[in-house]
């Protein structure tokens, strides 16, 4: 695997004649790698004869300076995982080289509704900072292709308007699906700062989503959200900034189901100061 810390140095690998006719396939990441980000290189080396993968903890999406400062850093043994994936280039920039001009954003992305729903309403700001540091960054790579989680199902859904919104539709977004520990732990780069205690009780995000997967029938939705609700403050999560039943398309939230919408429930709770994410498709 070849590592470029600078755009130049990426550019000049890219420019390469091995390398020029190559479709890109793209995984950006902010490092803390475990199979779940793999999924996505493995996704993007059947679809593409080029894989890159990014690590750059974007310091303009975290609202919460102390969620930024605890993010982990492993960045010895990302490497040796790329390396066993197969990974061809790993892009490695610096704060700096991202944003040579400082961090302050430089254009407004209109993303409507979609900023201040669920993940937006409590990170202020997160969405602008996911699109300034997707922008850039495919600037920089130029990819074919763009391989990201279902596990950030509202960043999925930002990151296809963002492409619209930056003229880049020839881009293709291609979606990996949850990797899930044995348990139904979402794999998330935050859960190691869990330990193996709360690592069982955060299990209660999965059971719940599956619990309303099971039991959702048409009509009000608010009494099976407010059993759902309980159900992970049982658990031991200290605070649950939303659970919600939304449309699976536009992420709107359903009250009242018709029984014929594609919905999907999305959780984002605090375990121990932990801020966990998941979702799941419902029908
Ligand atoms: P992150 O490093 O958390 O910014 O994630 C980088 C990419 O990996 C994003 O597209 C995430 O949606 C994706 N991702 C994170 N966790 C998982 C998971 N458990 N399964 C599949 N993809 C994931």
């Amino acid at each position: 695997m070849i590592i470029c810390k600078t755009v130049d140095s990426l550019h000049k690998v890219l420019g390469t004649p091995v390398y020029n006719k190559a479709t890109i396939g793209f995984v950006p990441t902010m490092g803390a790698l475990h199979q779940g980000h793999l999924s996505l290189v493995d996704l993007s080396k059947k679809h593409c004869s080029l894989t890159v993968c990014s690590i750059f903890v974007n310091p303009t999406q975290f609202n919460d300076p102390k969620d930024f400062a605890k993010y982990p850093i492993t960045i010895e043994q990302d490497v040796l995982l790329l390396e066993r994936n197969q990974c061809d280039i790993l892009f490695l920039p610096s704060v700096n080289e991202m944003y040579p001009e400082g961090t302050a954003p430089k254009e407004y992305y209109d993303l409507g509704y979609l900023e201040n729903l669920l993940e937006g309403s409590f990170r202020p700001g997160h969405f602008q900072g996911v699109c300034q540091v997707v922008h850039r960054l495919l600037d920089i790579v130029r990819p074919n292709s763009v391989f990201i989680g279902q596990k950030d199902y509202q960043q999925c859904m930002v990151i296809k308007k963002l492409v619209e919104l930056i003229g880049m539709t020839e881009t293709d977004i291609v979606i990996g699906g949850i990797l899930r520990e044995p348990s139904g732990l979402a794999m998330s780069s935050r859960n190691m700062r869990l330990n193996d205690e709360d690592k069982a009780k955060a299990t209660a995000i999965y059971q719940t989503l599956k619990f309303i997967e099971q039991h959702i029938q048409h009509g009000p939705l608010l009494p099976l959200l407010s059993i759902a609700r309980e159900k992970i403050s049982e658990a031991g999560f200290e605070k649950i900034d939303y659970i919600s039943i939304c449309d699976a398309s536009t992420l709107q939230p359903i009250e009242t189901w018709d029984g014929r919408e594609k919905l999907v429930a999305l959780v984002a709770a605090f375990l121990h100061g932990v801020r966990l994410i998941d979702n799941q498709l419902l029908n």
